[in-house]
């Protein structure tokens, strides 16, 4: 007979014990898995979106890698916190049932009855699936939990929901090779969607690389379908599902390897591949590029104000170098050793014949006689690099 009896060894039942300890009461944690066996079985790769502070209990110190926990930082805190305390736990032991006798709460469990005077329920919900109650439901490849995304790859896979769950997957699956589709039934992503996942998620969805079906439910499921009725139209689709050929399973497997590789840095987790975003980015490298040229330029010319821009048709790096260096007169540089291919492209790129040279000039309003000290500075220099980037080949 105890004061208090706690069902689940989550989080919340293993606080309660604490609390229960230190208040000298006798208790015990009635648990049907191990310890935060809810935890245990959360997807492999999920990361919390609590930091840990927030995670921790009693104040004992929950230190992580990251900004957040991972699920198995987790599971190893909170077995050290049931290891700090000595608590008093048996696992691996379901409560079937509480049932209230006089004053004593009567539990029955898988393995033999307990009392207590009192009982805390803090079995979570995870145990508690939403289901949808369609035809096909229960089928053998129906699954109402997420685990990891290798099982998944190449394959069609429906996600029901727009919630956080429900995108961590999608994403996850995405990245590794799977053809990912979201049925939701309202007419957008839930707006709870953690910030961080928002751009990723909603860039996956615009550049079509997962579909996503809105204001829609999934009607029912066979062994070869998912059927998607659209909640205004009333129209049904089922997306070729189940079906891969051995071009689209290369052509996936390559998308998929391409995707880990860009996601192993964090900026780079949801790049926007679209055309405009395509556009902007070669955009920005070609700015960054002019003045990398304009800061390393040999050149000792003048662009006179109110001389015109570059001329039309005359878009060599050199021309596209003057307007950053527009009323400035840099003192001529001996260029530094260009290691890197876009280097050595870019001092091949500067050799350039006179009558270039005399376009440019001219276009700089250069002082008369210019061209030729031009030339010998430019053609020296562009040698040197040359010479420097071909040692080093
Ligand atoms: C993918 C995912 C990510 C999440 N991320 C966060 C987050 O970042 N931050 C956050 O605060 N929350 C997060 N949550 C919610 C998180 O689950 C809860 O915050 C936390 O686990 C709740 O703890 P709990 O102890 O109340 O329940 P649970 O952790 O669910 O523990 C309940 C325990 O009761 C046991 N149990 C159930 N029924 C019985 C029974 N009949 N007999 C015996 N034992 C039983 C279960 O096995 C389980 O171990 C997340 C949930 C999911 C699914």
């Amino acid at each position: 007979m105890y004061d208090i009896i706690i069902i689940g060894a989550g989080p919340t039942g293993l606080a309660c014990a604490i609390e229960a300890q230190k208040a000298g009461l006798s208790y015990i944690v009635i648990e049907k898995g191990g310890i935060t066996d809810a935890i245990r079985r959360f997807p492999i790769n999920m990361t919390f979106f609590s930091t840990p502070e927030l995670l921790s209990l009693d104040g004992l110190p929950f230190t992580t890698v990251n900004v957040r926990p991972t699920r198995s930082e987790a599971l190893q805190y909170y077995r050290g916190v049931v290891g700090y305390h000595r608590l008093n736990l048996l696992l691996h032991t379901e409560v079937k049932a509480v049932q209230k006798q006089g004053d004593v709460f009567l539990c029955t469990t898988s393995r033999g009855n307990y009392g207590a005077r009192r009982v805390v329920v803090a079995t979570g919900y995870f145990d508690a699936t939403n289901l949808l109650n369609v035809e096909g439901e229960t089928l053998p490849h129906v699954a109402h939990y997420y685990d990891e995304p290798y099982k998944y790859a190449l394959s069609d896979v429906v996600i029901i929901g727009g919630r956080n769950s429900a995108v961590e997957a999608a994403l996850e699956l995405w990245r590794h090779g799977a053809r990912v589709h979201i049925v939701h039934r309202t007419a957008e992503l839930s707006k709870v969607v953690k910030y961080w996942v928002r751009p990723d998620i909603d860039n996956r969805i615009k550049n079509g690389e997962i579909t996503a079906h809105f204001d829609s439910v999934v009607s029912r499921i066979t062994t070869e379908a998912v059927h998607i009725r659209n909640n205004a139209t009333g129209a049904e689709t089922a997306p070729d599902t189940f079906r891969s050929d051995g071009d689209a399973c290369s052509r996936a497997l390559r998308r998929a390897a391409h995707r880990d590789a860009r996601s192993s840095s964090p900026a780079d987790a949801w790049p926007d591949r679209s055309r405009s975003a395509k556009a902007a980015h070669r955009r920005a490298q070609a700015a960054r590029n002019r003045s990398a040229r304009a800061r390393s330029a040999p050149l000792g010319c003048t662009k006179q104000p109110g001389a015109p821009d570059a001329p039309s048709g005359h878009d060599t790096p050199t021309a596209r170098r003057a307007p950053a260096r527009r009323g400035h007169s840099a003192p001529p540089q001996t260029p530094s050793v260009r290691s890197s291919r876009a280097g050595r492209e870019r001092s091949s790129r500067s050799v350039r014949t006179s009558a270039q040279l005399h376009k440019l000039c001219a276009w700089l309003q250069a002082p008369k006689g210019c061209a030729e000290p031009c030339r010998q500075k430019l053609g020296e220099a562009a040698g040197q690099a040359w010479a420097d980037s071909n040692k080093l080949l």
